[in-house]
């Protein structure tokens, strides 16, 4: 039994030393397992530690690089324009010191303290564009730090993410304000004048080809003006050389002064200057400018303790007419200029004879309307307008006339339509409406209270602001009654902007001023639009008249306008009536009320008050008569052809 037990006690030991075997294998096994893990776990740590410090180094690298540029850059995010990351120039440039600062705030805020990407010199925020078309966009922008303004250079370039997404913008700017500052420096000592800071001649030649190339293209006149001052070499001798700088400088400010921006004013040597004036609307436009120069010049020039008298002489020549190439044209003005000195300096003068002609014509004319304004040449005349229904005169309309003191009577036809290119025309209406006025206040005291006074209206003086102010003015001042007073407007006028002439219409109605299209038919105005107007009577020009009876169709058309106003309730009077045909054809046709030499011509007040003071001047003419009771005497005959005064 010892023995078994001893045997089983020495295979249990055998089996356990086994085991206690199989497992030092084992653990041998996993030790060498484990030291190999752990091997290689330290070799993975070791490159670990290797790729950080790679990266810590390529960071380093590359913040390094970004700081050492000279260009400021900055990375920005694409939805929120969010600064990510920015290099030390741009902190510097935009006024900061610490990254921290900017990090996270929008591009826009920092570089022009504003609430939305910026827009500048017509083209979008760079960084818009970028996303936009996603190609990198170069562009020259303004910013404002908070050091102030800078002219910069700017290169925006998209960064896409592993989706191929814009996520990122690198803006890239480059300070290029002092470079900008010395191109404007060489640009200005090449194409300004150092003394008088006005465009040199070779600024003016390129600027006047542009003038032209704009002038034809739509199709439109431009004008150079070549001045030179009138014995400025006297002054520079006896006053000095500084003085006759101040005297240039002076000239050239004035000179300035009155341009339009748009044209241009250069100095082309030593006392010669030339301007630029595109869009002429007139050929002889320059001439009225070219005339303010001149009486600009008229006033003297403070030169330090004296007072010097200067005046130039200008010569103009006119694109297309005069020259098709800048230099061609430059050469004529200053040929036109020689001609003005010539002729006794002081003056302009223009290249072609022919616009010389026509200019000086209308400039006298329009100096003459002037002097006629202030020295009372004008006056009134009142042409009767006569209702056929009770042979009376119903209504005087003012006509103006010139008594100039040289060139006599002068009809408005001749000074009107110059009068009307000009401010003069508003000074005219106003004039001949306080005078109409005035008169009629006059003959209403004297009993005829129900006599109208038709006054003419310039389109000019109806389109101007204050033009109803300036009727009620009048009015007040006057103290004629409203209803008493006609104004006569042509269709052209009110055709222009309906909808404000139906405002200033129904302003002038409503305080009972009563209102006449005047030469009716003529402006082939929209008759839709007559509906609209508030107006009391229809005038039918006396081109229709002067044919009647026999032409058919004028007597169409004056049956259509006598139609139409009575279809739309307003009164209707025929102009220019001369002869009993046209009188009797007009009645027919129902028109109430005549105007024309056939009842009287314009005449002056007095023999206009004798008509007046008859009893129904012209009952012999009218309805009643017409129609069958006519007492064609001799005695009527003789009156209804009496000759008033033809003026
Ligand atoms: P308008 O307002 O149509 O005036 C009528 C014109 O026809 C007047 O010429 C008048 O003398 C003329 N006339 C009248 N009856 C007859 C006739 O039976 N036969 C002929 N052949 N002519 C006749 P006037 O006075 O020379 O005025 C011409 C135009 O000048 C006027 O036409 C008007 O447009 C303008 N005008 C006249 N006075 C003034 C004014 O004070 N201010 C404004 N802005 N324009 C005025
Ligand atoms: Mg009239
Ligand atoms: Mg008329």
């Amino acid at each position: 039994e010892i023995r078994e037990v001893a045997e089983a006690f020495n295979a249990l030991t055998s089996s356990l030393r086994s085991y206690h075997d199989d497992l030092e294998c084992l653990v041998e096994e996993r030790t060498v397992q484990l030291q190999q893990v752990n091997q290689r776990l330290e070799e993975d740590i070791f490159q670990k530690q290797a790729v950080e410090k790679a990266l810590r180094a390529s960071n380093a690298f590359n913040t390094n690089v970004i700081n050492s540029m000279h260009d400021a850059l900055a990375v920005i995010e694409s939805g929120s324009f969010r600064i990510v990351s920015a290099n030390r120039v741009f902190l510097r440039e935009n006024g900061y010191s610490h990254e921290e600062e900017v990090l996270g705030k929008s591009c826009f805020a920092i570089t022009h303290h504003l609430p939305a990407p910026c827009f500048h010199f017509g083209h979008a925020c760079p960084l818009i564009e970028c996303l936009e078309t996603g190609q990198t966009v170069m562009v020259e922008h303004t910013h404002c730090g908070k050091t102030g303004d800078r002219s910069e250079e700017i290169i925006a370039s998209p960064i896409q993410d592993v989706s191929g997404i814009i996520s990122q913008v690198i803006h890239v700017s480059r300070d290029v304000t002092e470079r900008k500052k010395a191109e404007n420096r060489i640009r200005e000592l090449a194409y300004f004048d150092a003394l008088t800071g006005l465009p040199n001649r070779q600024l003016l030649l390129d600027r006047l080809t542009q003038t032209m190339k704009t002038a034809r293209r739509n199709g439109k006149k431009a004008a150079v003006l070549f001045l030179d001052l009138d014995r400025f070499k006297t002054i520079n001798e006896s006053l000095g050389l500084g003085a006759g700088d101040a005297l240039l400088t002076h000239v050239a400010r004035r000179l300035k002064e009155c341009t339009r921006e748009a044209d241009t004013v250069a100095r082309l040597s030593a006392d010669e200057f030339a301007i630029i004036l595109g869009e002429v609307d007139h050929d002889d436009s320059p001439a009225v400018y070219s005339q303010r120069i001149l009486d600009i010049f008229g006033d003297p020039v403070p030169l330090e303790e004296r007072q010097a008298y200067i005046s130039c002489s200008i010569g103009i020549a006119l694109f297309p007419r005069d020259g098709e190439d800048a230099e061609t044209l430059l050469k004529n003005a200053d040929t036109a200029m020689y001609a003005a000195k010539n002729q006794g300096r002081n003056r302009y003068h223009f290249f072609s004879e022919a616009m010389n002609a026509m200019a000086l014509q209308r400039l006298t004319l329009e100096n003459g309307i002037r002097r006629a304004l202030k020295e009372n040449e004008f006056f009134l005349c009142y042409q009767p307008q006569v209702s056929l229904e009770t042979g009376e005169i119903s209504c005087l309309e003012a006509l103006i006339r010139w008594q100039d003191p040289e060139a006599g009577l002068i009809s408005p036809a001749d000074f009107i339509p110059l009068a009307e290119e000009t401010t003069l025309i508003l000074d005219i209406d106003e004039w001949v409406l306080r005078t109409a006025c005035l008169q009629a206040r006059q003959w209403h005291l004297k009993g005829l209270s129900r006599l109208k006074v038709a006054v003419n209206i310039s389109g000019r003086q109806f389109k101007q602001p204050n033009f109803i102010d300036m009727v009620d003015r009048v009015l007040a001042e006057t103290e004629l009654p409203p209803e008493m007073l006609e104004l006569e407007l042509t269709e052209g006028h009110l055709m222009d902007n309906i909808s404000k002439t139906i405002m200033i219409l129904t302003d002038l109605k409503v305080r009972g001023i009563q209102l006449a299209i005047d030469d009716f038919g003529t402006g082939y105005s929209s008759l839709s639009y007559l509906k609209n107007f508030p107006i009391d009577r229809v005038k039918i020009d006396q081109s229709f008249v002067r044919s009647l009876p026999s032409d058919a169709s004028d007597k169409a058309i004056v049956e259509a306008i006598i139609a139409l106003a009575r279809s739309l309730g307003m009164e209707v009077i025929a102009e220019g009536v001369e002869t009993q045909e046209q009188l009797t054809f007009l009645l027919e046709m129902g028109c109430r009320e005549m105007q024309g030499y056939f009842f009287g011509r314009p005449g002056r007040i007095e023999d206009i008050e004798v008509q007046m003071s008859q009893t129904r001047p012209y009952e012999h003419h009218s309805l009643f008569v017409q129609k069958g009771q006519r007492s064609k005497t001799p005695d009527n005959e003789a009156r209804c052809r009496q000759p008033s005064p033809i003026i």
